[in-house]
């Protein structure tokens, strides 16, 4: 996305410079090229900046649902990457074991290349809040420069952007694996989308 808008950027530049200097083709043309680049740079944004590729949710949604189950029983988180191996293809690392609230991972990264986090959030306690990602998963996803990806006890499947510093549900309850003993409801009404500032005030509550 920055790189397909410093091309656009150059290319109006370009432009600019080339009818500054008489060079363009002609003042109908130029401004036909630039109305048409113009549209391109409104229009394409929207497109890229929400979407996450179906292939990373696919992969995050394999990669957590195998982990839901292990991380219920021992009440623990797991964590590891999304990464490009070397022949381009999108796969998960293996995954770290943490503690009950927090997981680092360190294996070695034997080539790949890691572009997400993903990690687990352990077994439902009704103690502790657990449903939304935490202030501190999304500042160190912002940390590494990565986004992320957090599976919940109640099976809800969260995207960190840490580019706009909020945190969105892919899909709700139940859609990766749930803990047997999660009951919906007691954390309060659960948003869609937390904002940075939506999460502080969250976790002050
Ligand atoms: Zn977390």
């Amino acid at each position: 996305m920055i790189e397909f808008s410093i091309i656009a950027l150059s290319g109006l530049c370009l432009l600019f410079t080339a009818h500054q200097l008489g060079l363009a083709e002609g003042k109908c043309e130029a401004a036909r090229r630039l109305r048409y680049t113009l549209v391109v740079l409104i229009l394409w944004p929207p497109a890229t900046t929400l979407a996450q590729s179906q292939e990373e949710i696919s992969v995050a949604k394999a990669t957590l649902s195998s982990l839901q189950g292990i991380s219920f029983n021992n009440n623990t988180e797991y964590c590891g990457y999304l990464a490009y191996d070397p022949a381009g293809k999108l796969v998960a690392t293996p995954a770290q074991r943490g503690d009950n609230k927090s997981c680092v991972w360190d294996q070695a990264e034997n080539g790949l290349v890691l572009v997400l986090s993903y990690h687990t959030h352990g077994r439902f306690d009704p103690e502790y809040s657990s449903e939304v990602p935490s202030v501190a998963d999304i500042e160190a996803d912002e940390d590494e420069g990565i986004d992320g990806f957090v599976s919940t006890p109640g099976g809800r499947l969260w995207y960190v952007d840490t580019e706009r510093m909020e945190v969105r549900q892919i899909c709700d309850i139940g859609c990766l694996p749930k803990d047997p003993g999660f009951v919906p409801g007691l954390e309060g009404e659960i948003s869609s989308v937390y904002s940075y500032e939506d999460l502080l005030e969250y976790e002050s509550d």
